[in-house]
């Protein structure tokens, strides 16, 4: 593993920087060469991480991929993932929170996500994501620079502090970040990739379904989320702070 790459920030940016004139399987075959299976691809099944999966495994790259199974998923999502296993040929590891949905409103509250969403996604998205990142040292993502003005800024390569004890960072990576929604549905429609149906009923960015709505023509992807709450994102994006 190439501990200098994940304890130097200039060299990250340097190669961030290169890597804007890459294309997406060329940034994959980089990450699996560096880290190979400590290197994988986390998604919630939205359209880019679908053209993400897809370039690695044309591209013949054994990334491991992951999702996060909240216990609140829509059917069609649950239904999705085994469908892209057999599309794939791939296992797609599910991690789970610590507390069952119902031990959750035993434990804390009943519906938590209306009282109080930030606790709901760290318990049952922050949480299990933190122990998977524990065990990684790059973790391949599928967000896009257009998807909101809170991910305008993301870089193709980011570096981060995971942990200060340990001295491990993070290596997160956007192979995606300059794709536009039409080149990413274009891609998905031009190679027959399983999608999630609920694209098709006017849902953009689909996450758990008491917090996912259907988006009006001309919001952003991720206006359908958490209607009601000053909050757009569920912080597995956000915990780690600022890139170092
Ligand atoms: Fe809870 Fe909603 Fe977050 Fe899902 S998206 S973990 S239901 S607050």
């Amino acid at each position: 593993m190439p501990a200098l790459l994940t304890s130097n920030p200039k060299e990250v940016a340097a190669l961030a920087a290169e890597f804007e004139f890459a294309s997406a399987t060329e940034i994959l075959r980089w990450a699996f060469e560096q880290f190979g299976s400590s290197a994988a691809i986390g998604t919630s099944f939205q359209g880019a991480g679908l053209v993400t999966i897809h370039h690695a495994v044309t591209a013949g790259l054994p990334l491991p991929v992951f999702t996060i199974d909240t216990g609140l998923l829509f059917p069609e999502t649950l239904e999705l993932k085994t469908r892209l296993e057999d599309y794939f040929g791939i296992l797609i590891e599910s991690l789970v929170p610590e507390r069952t949905v119902g031990q959750q409103a035993q434990d804390i509250a009943a519906e938590l996500w209306l009282s109080n969403p930030d606790l709901c996604c760290t318990l049952r998205k922050v949480e299990p994501l933190q122990k998977k990142l524990s065990q990684l040292d790059a973790w391949i993502v599928g967000l896009r620079r257009e998807q909101s003005a809170g991910r305008a800024r993301i870089q193709i390569l980011e570096l981060y502090e995971f942990d200060k004890l340990r001295e491990k960072n993070i290596l997160k990576v956007n192979p995606l970040a300059q794709w536009s929604r039409e080149q990413v549905w274009d891609y998905i429609r031009r190679h027959g990739i399983p999608y999630n149906p609920l694209m098709d009923r006017g849902f953009r960015s689909i996450g758990c379904f008491p917090c996912t709505r259907v988006v009006i023509s001309g919001q952003d992807d991720r206006a359908g989320r958490w209607t009601g709450f000053d909050k757009n994102e569920c912080g597995i994006h956000t915990f780690l702070g600022d890139k170092i």
